[in-house]
């Protein structure tokens, strides 16, 4: 591995009971369960910095040269419809993948891309309007805060200067 700084810090046996859950569910809706496809979903895993589909091709590569751009992207959109990932908020222009299931925010730097996890309490419990807690389904509530991030505020800084 070349690039260890976008890595999640979900341990092993974490990765393993979620390629567990990723099985049964891939088998419950009548998805084929192949090794590229159970790839995808670990490289997602183990990716912290909410990649492309581009990126997860890229990473993907590394263990299974033979993997196609669309395999990939497939996948990344049968994993968001079966609940195992998501499509960040905010990323319309090239999608962006989350296989963070637990509830959490993200911030987006407008300026570099990145897009990082916030764990707020207050947002996770801010009440729905009664129509929809009584009359919908609730699956998933965001949060999505845009900005610049501390590290371009800093190179902004130092621009000027
Ligand atoms: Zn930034
Ligand atoms: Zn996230």
């Amino acid at each position: 591995m070349k690039n260890e700084a976008y890595k999640t810090d979900m341990n092993k046996a974490e990765i393993e009971d979620k390629v567990e859950l990723f099985r049964e569910t891939f088998r419950e809706k009548g998805f084929k369960i192949t090794p590229q496809r159970t790839e995808i979903y670990k490289a997602l895993l183990k990716s912290g910095d909410h990649p492309s589909a581009e990126t997860v091709y890229e990473r993907v590569k590394e263990e299974f040269p033979d993997v196609s751009f669309d395999t990939v992207n497939r996948t990344l959109l049968t994993l968001c419809d079966v609940g195992l990932a998501f499509v960040v908020e905010g990323s319309s222009r090239a999608r962006r993948f989350d296989a963070n299931t637990n509830e959490h925010q993200h911030f987006k730097c407008i300026k570099c891309k990145r897009i990082l996890d916030l764990h707020h309490r207050p947002f996770e419990n801010i009440p729905l309007p009664e129509e929809v807690e009584s009359g919908f389904k609730v699956l998933r509530k965001s949060v999505y805060v845009e900005g610049i991030c501390n590290k371009c505020l800093q190179d902004e800084k130092a621009g000027t200067k």
